[in-house]
């Protein structure tokens, strides 16, 4: 798949995830085969394997249950969602009130 980017042993699959090969001598990088509902696929693996960044990927679900979309990448052996900023603060701008919180007692 990639080099582990904290101890640069292959990352293999291990079936339910990826997993580094250096785990035997204490390395706990790896990483889920899904991640908040999205599937993983090798690709996007190997794109961060490499160390950059991936494209942006569509799908992800968040704990409340709200999709979003998200670039991923790999920041000191972990994964990081990186939003799209200029995004964002159009959002904001245009932003409407939302009413949901509303609720009368
Ligand atoms: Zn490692």
């Amino acid at each position: 798949m990639g080099r582990c980017p904290l101890c640069g042993q292959p990352v293999l699959d291990k079936g339910k995830f990826y997993g580094c090969a250096g785990y035997v001598s204490g390395c706990k990088f790896t990483l889920p085969k899904e991640l908040l509902s999205k599937d993983l696929d090798p690709s996007i693996i190997r794109t961060l394997l490499s160390g950059k960044k991936t494209r942006k990927l569509k799908g992800f679900k968040s704990k409340t249950g709200k999709s979003f979309d998200a670039v991923l990448t790999i920041q000191e052996g972990k994964l990081v969602f990186q939003f799209d900023q200029s995004k964002f603060r159009q959002k904001k701008v245009r932003k409407k009130p939302v009413n949901r919180r509303m609720r009368s007692s």
